[in-house]
């Protein structure tokens, strides 16, 4: 008689799909435990974790600075409510400030948050500095884009799947084509008060925008009297071999907004970080968050800023961004109609299969990468990857598209 057993991956998927919303697809790959760019999965087997949970692992999984951190503080006080002060606060705010250059901070808890509240300050800023009228403000965003979930943000984006069924939307935003300066400039009038754009669109497919057009956005939004928001949440804090990908191009917003990897793979950990001339319309009462600046978060906030003001997970996105930039060029033109790099983050597009595939068969091969968009493969390692190990995931995907 024939025993049939249930392998701890197949159960593990049963489970989540008798049980838990389907808003994802995931890979049929259950991991078990992490360790810098690798993970384990419930069977024994190594993968590489080439998306770093969309650049929320940006320093690995469970790094050594920032698990000490956060067990640190676990030992002494997690959370307070901003109805008192606690004593960590002050300091992540201090430094992220100073990281980016800025006075003062606003934290929040996920990437969708820091962009609701990047969107509330810049309508009170008009209302309040340029004395729009707050039933006319307008914020203008990109085609394409991707800023989170909440109705409010799926209301603006172009992507069928994220808006349908979900209105009526939050009037005030207008959607121009990304990369495009002629049609910015016509679109900025006298009741917009914010552009809103992702430097690189990572959700997009990793696109990057035509040289100078970022400066150019800049340019305009401080000739018309306009705020730029800057979504960093997935291109911001190391990925590009940069601290902003707006440095890229020697673009200092006015609002840097932040999420994803300064959490540190941890906990979830968001801010906007601006001028006081700015952050000043958040008054007692005007806008907050239970676990926004939570000393738990803080203080793993606190290392991330700390790494990053040291400056070696830029370096090592930039130095293996050029290998990286270098295996993309020498893939067969024949499976691969364009390749697109900035530092470690890298979009593929395929031809001839789905990205889907592509992924499943690179996980076969003990990689881990997700598709977007039908056709194109995302590359975000953890920058703390080896050189040897990069290389490697650059073998497996050669391999794979060869074979398929
Ligand atoms: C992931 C992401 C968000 C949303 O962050 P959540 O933490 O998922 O709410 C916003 N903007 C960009 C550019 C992102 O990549």
């Amino acid at each position: 008689m024939t025993q049939t057993t249930t392998s701890p991956t197949v159960r593990e998927i049963r489970l989540v799909e008798a049980h838990a919303a389907h808003n994802y697809h995931p890979l049929p790959v259950v991991i078990a435990r992490g360790e810098g760019a690798w993970v384990l999965d419930v069977e024994g087997r190594r993968h590489l974790d080439m998306l770093a949970g969309y650049s929320a692992l940006n320093f690995g999984h469970r790094h050594p600075r920032l698990v000490a951190a956060l067990e640190a503080q676990l030992g002494r006080l997690t959370l307070t409510s901003r109805a008192f002060h606690n004593d960590v606060l002050g300091t992540f705010a201090a430094e992220l400030a100073d990281l980016c250059g800025m006075d003062a901070i606003l934290p929040m808890n996920t990437g969708a948050e820091a962009v609701e509240t990047a969107i509330k300050l810049a309508r009170k800023w008009g209302a309040e500095t340029r004395g729009v009228a707050p039933d006319r403000s307008r914020i203008v965003v990109m085609g394409g884009n991707f800023h989170g979930r909440t109705t409010t943000i799926v209301g603006f984006s172009d992507d069928p799947s994220a808006r349908e069924g979900f209105g009526p939307f939050t009037p005030g935003f207008v959607r121009m084509p990304f990369g495009d300066i002629v049609a910015l400039e016509a679109a900025v009038d006298q009741d917009t008060v914010a552009v809103l754009l992702e430097p690189i669109q990572g959700e997009g497919g990793v696109i990057i925008p035509p040289d100078g057009y970022l400066a150019g956005v800049r340019r305009l939004c401080t000739e018309r009297g306009v705020l730029m928001l800057a979504d960093e949440i997935q291109a911001g804090l190391g990925r590009t071999g940069h601290t902003f990908a707006c440095d890229h191009d020697g673009v200092v917003p006015d609002v840097y907004i932040l999420g994803k990897a300064l959490g540190g793979g941890i906990l979830p950990v968001s801010a906007i970080v601006a001028s006081w001339d700015l952050m000043g319309v958040f008054t007692p009462g005007v806008h907050g968050s239970t676990f926004g600046g939570n000393p738990l978060a803080c203080a793993v906030g606190l290392e991330v800023v700390r790494m990053l003001a040291e400056g070696e997970p830029q370096r090592r996105a930039a130095d293996l961004g050029a290998d990286l930039a270098a295996r993309l060029a020498a893939l067969p033109k024949d499976k691969v109609s364009a390749v697109r790099s900035r530092g470690l983050w890298a979009g593929i597009d395929i031809i001839g299969r789905s990205g889907r595939s592509v992924c499943e068969g690179l996980l076969r091969r003990g990689v881990l990468a997700k598709d977007t968009h039908g056709t194109t493969i995302r590359l975000a390692p953890p920058l703390v990857i080896e050189r040897a190990d990069l290389h490697w995931a650059m073998d497996q995907l050669e391999a794979e598209l060869a074979e398929g």
